[in-house]
């Protein structure tokens, strides 16, 4: 009889045989640089296969070597997540900027056109405007309420359009949740596929949603990438990162990743694993939680705008199309204006109890942040108003306290 485990049941065990380790029934951390081969003829062989000098045969595993290459927590911890984002392979690595900075590399030459959907998260806006563009990487920018004819018409004006190399998208967007159609970047990435007959990659910046919510792979994307500092740990206690996708772009990531050496350590791989088997329940819990707050918000006098997929609404015509075709939940991010200057912003921030005043996202506990002098401070005045980015906004992250508790301290913070 074929039955498929959910992914929050194979959590526990996946990939973990207690055989291993004198019948322990956690997966323990193999804090160890290295790994003793059998004999010389099995080290060759290890190699062999770990430098693609020859394909594997049939049941041959790639053995251990050195844990800049493999080590059975990292390879538990990358089964797990595929697992999580319906994904053939994962690589993880030691923040979400490695994982996304080793893609770029990866993927983009000298010359080549990136294209990319605004806002960016601030450390990938700062690679791709100052680093890719000091080695000759073109890069252009669209926003999620463009459509497919406009950001044609973009590429197109570029000058670069037979170079186009990659897509790169973050949606929903931080902080304004705007989101972007994975589907129409898979057209615009096929299309310049048939004309300049040269793969257009499409990789998507998944943290906000987690694999959860929102399946990148799913919708068109070769990528699906993350701060797994974020939801998939979510104790705000570690840094790291993953990507996943299919088994070839993963493994061309996997080499650059360990001549780049910025893998994931076994401790904190570990970590992660133990997040895993919380996720569903956190993020779920996050969601419910998200929803009485903004309910909450939506009435309040002091508030005057609500950055939060759960309010949209059919007359939001296409972000509201997206929203019920990409999401499977709202979230757990709401972003607010309160009426008002930057002056209130804080004192509202200041007056919080209970919430915590800090920078990252998807954790255990709620935080707010002040985006506009805070995690997008550096982003061009002219940038930040086109994107809404105002004086007066404030990003929350929900997280699984009880909601009354974060009502209250909300209310009384608002005064
Ligand atoms: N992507 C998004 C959307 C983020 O919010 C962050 C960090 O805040 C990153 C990437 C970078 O991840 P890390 O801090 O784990 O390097």
């Amino acid at each position: 009889m074929k039955y498929q485990f959910h992914p929050e049941s194979q959590m526990m065990s996946l990939g973990y045989s207690p055989e291993w380790s004198e019948g322990a029934i956690k997966c323990p951390i193999f804090q160890t640089s290295t790994f003793v081969f059998k004999n010389a003829k099995e080290g060759k062989a290890f190699f062999e296969i770990a430098y693609g000098l020859r394909e594997k045969e049939e049941n041959e595993k790639v053995g251990l070597i050195y844990s800049r290459i493999n080590n059975p927590d990292l390879e538990i911890l990358e089964q797990r997540i595929a697992v999580w984002e319906k994904a053939e392979d994962c690589a993880s690595f030691e923040s979400g900027m490695s994982a996304i900075t080793t893609v770029l590399l990866e993927f983009l030459k000298p010359g080549d056109l990136l294209l990319c959907s605004k806002p960016l998260y601030g450390g990938t806006d700062h690679f791709v405007n100052f680093f890719l563009k000091s080695i000759r990487v073109n890069v252009i920018g669209f926003d999620g309420f463009e459509n497919e004819t406009e950001i044609l018409e973009r590429i197109e004006k570029s000058g670069f359009a037979k170079n186009l190399a990659m897509i790169y998208v973050e949606t929903p967007a931080n902080p304004t949740n705007s989101i972007t159609d994975i589907a129409m970047c898979r057209s615009i990435a096929d299309l310049y596929l048939q004309k300049n007959n040269k793969e257009v990659i499409i990789a998507v910046d998944n943290t906000y949603m987690g694999p959860l919510w929102q399946h990148p792979l799913e919708l068109g994307a070769d990528l699906s990438l993350y701060s797994a500092t974020k939801y998939l740990a979510g104790h705000s206690d570690l840094i790291a990162g993953a990507c996943c996708g299919n088994k070839s772009i993963i493994s061309r990531v996997r080499v650059l990743r360990t001549f780049l050496g910025n893998m994931i350590a076994p401790y904190t791989a570990w970590l992660l694993m133990r997040s895993l088997e919380t996720l569903k329940l956190r993020m779920e819990k996050q969601a419910e939680n998200a929803i009485k707050i903004a309910e909450f918000l939506v009435n309040h006098p002091k508030i005057e705008k609500i950055y939060y997929l759960g309010n949209l609404r059919p007359e939001d015509g296409r972000q509201y199309e997206l929203y019920k075709k990409q999401y499977f939940s709202a979230g757990a991010m709401i972003s607010f204006d309160i009426k008002g200057t930057e002056e209130d912003a804080f004192r509202f921030i200041d007056n919080l109890k209970l919430i915590k005043l800090a920078v990252s996202l998807g954790s255990t506990e709620s935080l707010v942040e002040h985006p506009y002098t805070m995690t997008h401070a550096g982003v061009e005045e002219s940038h930040k108003k086109q994107m809404h980015i105002t004086e007066k906004m404030i990003r929350l992250s929900v997280g699984v306290e009880n909601y009354n508790d974060l009502i209250w301290d909300i209310k009384q913070a608002l005064g």
